[in-house]
């Protein structure tokens, strides 16, 4: 059930008469219950629309559950979203171009001066509740939630969120969201493309597909494809990409001269020091290296104060998750590291096209010294039927860029 904090006192609805009833029994606004509102309890009282049916009452109708003895709610604590968000209402603006939040100007406390203060405020934690993800997408399921624009609600603000899923939701036209089984498809697209960077892969739109969704469909012999942003649908040509780091991948196996001697110093401290077995991954090893992760992800945290990384780390749970699970079916090929039988180190990389393979994930236990590096290398020595790697971008981040520099990528173009 949708949580929401309420702001009414008491002594405004207890004496008031416009809540719960309706003079047309009919009444096309009548409170709808949202789908996961819906219990045994609940279902025969309310119409196809799912809204609820009328009883005659006093000369006018009364909601099913409404008492006029004490003028109360029978099912008050488990009453719809709807009849907890009101006198606030989400509905469509005149034109039908934004889904906007308002309040109806019928409710006492609404058009009470002294309350004004209290409402601002209340309106920014609405806005901020309702344009969270998880709740938009729950309201978007029910999109008859939506009431048409209704001239006695004065409108506060737009709500971005449901106003992306359904007015300008692609599936109108025709876009279907990504699923495991349109990779052969999204394959033979790119394989088209003269030079893919990372990004242009099945893998990478599949993974992060729960931090920003993608959308596609098929035009001719080419892909239209839309990623699902905060601040709406952006064609993925559009996209401002970052350059990925390429190296030649007979370098990182061999990690040969000056410029390579850290990196070598710490394959052979960690090969020196630690009793390790370095293995193919398989799916038993799943939980294992998504504990690992976690870990890792909090030790990243407290070492890198900067937001924005945060933020991808907490994303990229669901985006290993999603690698790990499915990497079979996404060609990806694994490998870990273990050290008295506990997986302290993973990598996964699939091949990008004929002459480059692309490591996808990396994560690593650094208690282990060395073990990034040789995890790394040795990685390397088993893709050396490529002569490149592609490490991807740095997502601007400076300690993604200044790990990614350390091994001396090549310039981008001499791939060409
Ligand atoms: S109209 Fe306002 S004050 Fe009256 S019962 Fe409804 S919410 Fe309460
Ligand atoms: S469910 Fe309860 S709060 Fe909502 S309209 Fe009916 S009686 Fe009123």
């Amino acid at each position: 059930m949708l949580k929401l904090k309420q702001i009414i006192p008491g002594k405004y609805c207890l004496s008031c008469e416009v809540c719960c009833r309706f003079i047309d029994k009919n009444a096309p606004l009548r409170p709808i219950f949202l789908t996961e509102e819906i219990t045994p309890g609940i279902r025969p009282h309310i119409d196809k629309s799912s809204r609820v049916k009328l009883k005659p009452c006093e000369r006018i109708n009364a909601c099913h559950f409404f008492n006029p003895k004490n003028n109360k709610c029978a099912i008050y604590l488990k009453r719809p979203f709807d009849c907890r968000l009101y006198p606030f209402a989400i509905m469509f603006d005149e034109k039908k171009e934004r889904v906007v939040l308002g309040i109806d100007k019928k409710c006492p406390f609404a058009v009470d001066p002294t309350n004004h203060e209290s409402i601002r405020n209340y309106f920014h934690y609405l806005v901020d509740l309702l344009e969270e993800k998880e709740i938009a997408y729950r309201i978007a399921e029910n999109p008859l939630f939506i009431s048409d624009f209704q001239d006695d609600i004065t409108i506060f603000s737009s709500l971005d969120t449901l106003t992306k899923l359904i007015i300008n939701n692609p599936e109108k036209n025709g876009f279907k969201r990504i699923s495991l089984n349109d990779k052969p498809i999204f394959d033979t697209f790119f394989e088209k493309i003269e030079q893919p960077d990372s990004s242009c892969s099945f893998v990478n739109l599949y993974i992060w597909k729960d931090m920003n969704p993608v959308w596609w469909k098929q035009n001719g012999e080419a892909l239209e494809i839309l990623i699902e942003t905060d601040s709406g649908y952006l064609d993925f040509n559009s996209l401002k990409k970052f350059p990925d780091y390429i190296y030649l991948t007979k370098d990182l196996a061999a990690l040969m001269g000056n410029k390579y001697k850290h990196k070598r110093a710490g394959c052979n401290h960690f090969s020196k020091n630690y009793k390790f077995q370095h293995l193919p991954y398989s799916q038993n090893m799943k939980s294992e290296c998504l504990k690992l992760f976690s870990k890792w992800a909090a030790e990243r945290k407290k070492k890198f104060p900067d937001l924005y990384y945060h933020k991808l780390l907490k994303d990229s749970f669901s985006a290993h998750k999603l690698a790990i699970e499915n990497y079979k079916t996404l060609g990806l090929i694994g490998h870990v590291i273990k050290i008295r039988g506990k997986i302290c180190a993973y990598t996964f990389g699939f091949e990008l096209r004929k002459d480059t393979f692309c490591i996808l994930l990396e994560v690593c236990d650094l208690r282990f010294k060395g073990i990034a590096e040789f995890i790394f290398r040795e990685f390397s020595k088993e893709m050396l039927r490529y002569r490149y790697v592609n490490a991807m971008d740095d997502s601007g981040l400076e300690n993604l860029r200044i790990a990614k520099l350390s091994y001396h990528p090549i310039p981008n173009n001499l791939t060409l």
